[in-house]
């Protein structure tokens, strides 16, 4: 069985339709949402309803958290705030039900998803290091765990002490545990423009990374003319 694991699509289309396009071609025959369905760019309502309609595992992102509530945005950085406030007016209350009734944590065959992190998945912590890990490894009791949040692809194992691996084609061993940052589909942060997903493999024991390319350029047209800020559009073609 092939798993595909997808997540921070971030209202991205094209890239979705991309990723899922990839992953079936790839045989994959289950999905997994870590989400942040929502969010940045310009089709919130059409990215719920393909994901919704997939019937799928999802987790909540704190995306969705803040696109389905009506708590102030204050605090956030301006350029997300405004694209929240504008997430919240571009979907139904119905979709905005259904974002809030996700859940944190799950778990899916033998392994995990959160958004962000298990020890503290409310606070939504950026795991960028093996120290932020290791808080999280305190709490993972699946051989594997798959979360996103920062959109950079990252895998951290746990032995005797816990280490950085790099984030191509991850073997599973048995003595090992992982927490693995399965990269964004709309919006990577890593340098790279194209749309990451992951692949795991279960018989096999193999985790897989992907990159995509999709039509970036329609994403950047519909962010400007949907009255989104500019700033969202580039950023996307950079990668960050
Ligand atoms: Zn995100």
């Amino acid at each position: 069985m092939r798993i595909a694991l997808f997540g921070d699509i971030h209202a991205n289309l094209e890239a979705l339709n991309a990723v899922l396009d990839d992953a079936a071609g790839q045989g994959c025959s289950e999905w997994v949402c870590l989400g942040d369905v929502v969010g940045y760019n310009a089709n919130p309502s059409e990215c719920l309803e393909l994901v919704r309609a997939m019937e799928c595992p999802v987790v909540k992102g704190n995306h969705d958290d803040d696109a389905s509530g009506d708590h102030s945005l204050e605090t956030m950085n301006p350029t997300a705030a405004t694209a929240l406030e504008w997430t919240r007016e571009h979907l139904s209350e119905e979709q905005r039900e259904w974002l809030r009734g996700l859940r944190m944590v799950r778990q899916v065959s033998n392994f995990t998803i959160v958004h962000s992190t298990l020890d503290q998945p409310q606070a939504w912590n950026y795991v960028t290091n093996k120290f932020d890990a290791m808080s999280n490894f305190s709490y993972q009791f699946t051989h594997v765990c798959f979360h996103g949040h920062t959109h950079v692809p990252r895998v951290f194992a746990r032995g005797a002490r816990v280490k950085e691996v790099p984030a191509d084609s991850i073997e599973i061993e048995d003595d090992l545990k992982y927490f693995i940052n399965i990269g964004s589909v709309g919006q990577p942060r890593d340098g790279d423009w194209r749309a990451c997903y992951a692949i795991y493999d279960l018989p096999a024991r193999l985790v897989t990374f992907r990159r995509i390319d999709y039509d970036i350029e329609t994403t950047q047209k519909k962010i400007i003319e949907g009255g989104l800020p500019h700033s969202l559009a580039e950023r996307l073609a950079d990668g960050r």
